[in-house]
Order: structure tokens, then sequence, then C-alpha cells
């Protein structure tokens, strides 16, 4: 986040330069962001520590119109917002047949191949890696669902391994021709239960190994993941760190979902990472979590976290707000990095786009209804609710009963009108650190006055012989260049002696 476009302004203050020259030291006297969320810093043990997101379903919000904006409300492509906002890695879902008969979309973003060629190359052109997270399925595979894709229903378990051998080579080659700059890949979601509609672990890591190969010969550089869920169930997830490594299964990563309404503590999550990363020096990684920023519906289909679902726990130590999405997303990043020898690899925050495709904010009556109904029509066209009506196809029992618009659109990152909420700066503070604070510009000694004391308490920060706290470090930054040095004392010697300054000392910043 850059800082309110004072940084453009020119410098010209040589006048009094030359005249206090000396080296300061940039590790103490670096100024955190002043921002509209305070995030602490995390120093990271691995520098290119993944602060990523999972935007699945934002091909399918754009094909229903919907559109994305900066905090300033100005249009952009949603992947240089979140690049811009620190974002470093996309994770997309790749169903490999998500339509009926007939053609028409499953929904869940209708996520299919060309959706992750077009996600992925999007990412690239701002920079960012691309994961790519293989269902093996023509729907959600989840704890509770991993159904075979249609194509695959009748498959013997060797002929399974070679499908998942073809379909993952194959499908990855397209999405890098199509521009995109894969870094890592899952081999199954959630396979807490199964893969592919394989059940029995006798079987299960025989696709894993699959998978894996598939991947080692697209690139060898591409990290292998493998996806489980429920850390709380510490044991389990130690027995499946134990199974993989006792059947051979070649990977790099071993992922987690944390969601911290059903998945215990973050300590416990470092626990099990470090039982993992020591045991067999494997990268630990959450490769799904998310917060609501309100309890609020904004599309008129319930939510997964509401005022009354999931919204009260042990581990939900955040408020609903911005900051408090900010803050969990934090911790979550501490919890990972935590993880013993920098064997901890990164965050996936989960579908922080997929918002409202009509607001039913402040509707009631026949206003909310006509909105709902024209919400579902959308849903429908276009697959960008959790579920279309057409996935009974597929999933008769719980898509075919219950399907809708989002679950999630309260954990987004974007509000009902499509605008960047405040709290998407944790992917860029948490490397920095931010504040939240009002302070008088200048006012170096917290006295409420700018005077020639202020000069002198910079000059003491400068020689290290006085420490100063956030609202000394903020308040003296006068050139707002996010660093104390001695222009920032000779700024303010300016505007004692009433030479003139660019900088809007002895106001509130
Ligand atoms: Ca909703």
């Amino acid at each position: 986040m850059k800082r309110k476009g004072i940084l453009s302004l020119i410098i010209s203050a040589a006048l009094f330069i030359s005249a206090f020259t000396f080296p300061v030291s940039a590790a103490n006297n670096s100024v955190p962001y002043k921002d509209s969320i305070t995030v602490e810093k995390i120093d990271f043990q691995n520098p290119g520590f993944i602060r990523g997101m999972d935007v699945s379903s934002v091909i399918s919000l754009e094909n229903a119109g919907v559109t994305f904006k900066n905090e300033a409300g100005e249009t952009e492509d949603i992947f240089k917002i979140l690049s811009d906002n620190g974002v470093n890695y996309i994770r997309v879902r790749v169903w490999n047949d998500p339509y009926d008969a007939d053609g028409y979309g499953y929904g869940g973003g209708n996520s299919d191949l060309d959706k992750a060629k077009t996600i992925g190359s999007r990412a690239a052109a701002y920079g960012m890696k691309l994961l790519v997270d293989f269902h093996y399925s023509d729907f959600w595979a989840d704890p509770s669902k991993q159904k075979a894709p249609k194509a695959w229903e009748n498959m013997t378990v060797s002929q399974k391994q070679t499908a998942m051998y073809n379909y993952t080579f194959n499908s990855l080659n397209e999405i890098k021709a199509a521009g995109a700059d894969i870094g890592m890949v899952q081999i199954g979601n959630e396979t807490t239960s199964g893969i592919a509609g394989v059940t029995d672990f006798n079987d299960i890591y025989k696709l894993f190994k699959s998978g894996s190969q598939a991947v080692r010969a697209f690139d060898s550089s591409v990290l292998v993941a493998i996806h489980f869920t429920d850390p709380e169930n510490t044991s389990t997830m130690k027995w499946y760190s134990d199974y993989l490594n006792q059947k051979q299964v070649d990977y790099d990563v071993f992922a987690s979902s944390y969601y911290p309404y059903w998945h215990g503590s973050l300590e416990n999550l470092t626990n099990v990472f470090n039982y993992v990363a020591d045991t067999y020096g494997k990268y630990t990684m959450v490769a799904e979590t998310s917060y609501a920023y309100t309890l609020d519906d904004t599309d008129g289909h319930g939510n997964t976290v509401s005022a009354w679902n999931n919204n009260t726990g042990d581990n939900l130590l955040w408020d609903f707000t911005p900051q408090g999405q900010a803050d969990e997303v934090r911790a979550v990043m501490n919890a990972v990095n935590n993880v013993n020898n920098a064997k901890g690899l990164g965050v996936f925050y989960w579908e922080g786009a997929w918002i409202t495709v009509g607001d039913i904010t402040g509707k009631s009556g026949s206003a909310w209804t006509n909105q709902y109904n024209a919400n579902k029509l959308l849903w429908e066209q276009y697959g960008c609710g959790w579920a279309s009506s057409y996935a009974a196809d597929f999933d008769p029992d719980d898509a075919g009963q219950y399907y809708g618009g989002s679950a999630v659109d309260n954990q987004a990152f974007f509000d009902a009108n499509g605008v960047a909420l405040p709290s998407l700066h944790v992917f860029k503070n948490v490397c920095t650190g931010s504040v939240n604070m009002t302070v008088l510009l200048g006012d170096s000694d917290g006295d409420g006055n700018v005077t020639i004391s202020d000069v002198t308490e910079i000059q003491r920060l400068l020689a290290e012989t006085v420490v100063f706290d956030d609202s000394q470090l903020l308040s003296s930054d006068v050139d707002l260049d996010c660093e104390i040095t001695i222009n920032d004392a000779t700024e303010i010697q300016r505007f004692l002696a009433e030479y003139g300054t660019d900088y809007p000392i002895n106001s509130n910043y």
C-alpha cells in the first residue's frame, strides 16, 4: 500500500542536508506503514514464504458481470489488485468435466481446465506463480466426497493410475502453454478419505504416486503437494505422513486446510507440521484458510459463517471485521512460519474473491425477492454459485438439493460492490508491519507540539542513544519515505525557521 501519494513530491531540501549527512541504520529507523488496519510484521524464516490466494470462481463471476475495483473504487484486473496488495501465489482448482450431458455447468465456478489456463496466465502477467489443485473429480472433492470423474467411473485402480498420470501430465502442459508459471501441484484436494473414487488406503497411495510421477515428468522443479484436512485430529494427521512415507510416495509439501471454526488451535497446527517436518523433512503448508469480515450475507444464499452458524468457538480469536480477517491471516501465516527449520512454506486463503453477483443488502419484501431471483439466474447460467441445479446430475444428494450462490461472500477481500477491503493489505503488511494510528507529524517527542526538541530527538535516534516506539517513528517520518533520516530533522528545521516545507508538518497524519 503506497502512502497517500505524497511520495511523488520532489524533495528540495538541499539547504540543510549537507550539514548533517552521516550514515544511519535503516533497520533501526524503518517506519511501519500507516494503514487503516494494523498488522504486526512477521520475520519469515523462508524468504519466499507463500502469501497465496485461491480465486477459482473469479472467471465465472466476471462472466456474470462482476467487476473488481481497487480500494479507490477504480476497476482493475483483479490479479493486478491482488499482486499490488502483496499476494504472490494463486491457487486454482481443476475439475475434469464439470458439465452435464447437455453442456450445462455444475457451478462452483465451472472450474474446468480452460478456466485454470486463463487464471494461470493472468496471474503470471502480474508475477504470481500458480498452484494447480487437481480434484480428480467432476465437482467438489472434500473429506465427505471423493467421487471419480464420470469418464473414470468404471475403471479399475490400475486404469485410474494411467488415467491420472495422463490427465495430470497433459493438463499441466496445457496450463503452461497458456502462459502460467506453475510452481506447485496438488495431487487431490482434501484427500482425507480417498481420491478419485478410491477409498481403500491399500490403493490410495498408488494414485498419489501416479499423479506425482506425472508432475515430475512435466517439470522436476515443480513442487508436489498432498492435501489433508482436520489437523485437530493430531494422531490421524501424523498417521497420514507415516503412511506416505511407508508407501514411498514422492512428494514435497504436506498440506492441510485450516478453518479456525473447525480445525483446532494454531499451536496444534504448528505441532502437527513440526512432526512432519522433523520426521520426514517435508515442507508444510496451509492450503486453505478463511475468515469472515462480517456476519452479513450479500447474495441471499446463506453463509458458512453467520450470526447463527460457526460464529463462536475457542479458536475464533478475532473480530468479524476487516481488521479481524487480517488478524486471522496473519496468525495462520505466523503459525506456519513457526514450523521448525524453515519448513513452513506458506498459506493460501480460500476463495478470497467469491462475492455476490447482486447485492441484497438493505432490501426486503419483493425487492429482496427480485434481487434473489436475478442472482439465481446468474448462478444457473454462469456457474458462479457454489452449485447449480445441473449438478444434480453428478451430486444428487447435496448439490442437487441445496444448490445456490456463494456461502463465503462474507469471507472475501472485496465488498458486495467488488471494492477491495483494507484487510487485503495483510498480504503485504506481514512483510513490513503496519500501524493504525494518527499522529501529529513532526512531534517526535510526543509532547503535542512541534519544536526544536523534536529535531534533537531525531538526532538522538540517529545517534542511537534512544529507541522510538511506533508512534514516534510515524510522527518523525515527516518526508513520508518510511525511513527516519537526517532529512526528517532538516524538514522540521525548515518548518520551524519558516523556510517552507513540502510536507504537512504540524498537522495530523
Ligand atoms: Ca451468501
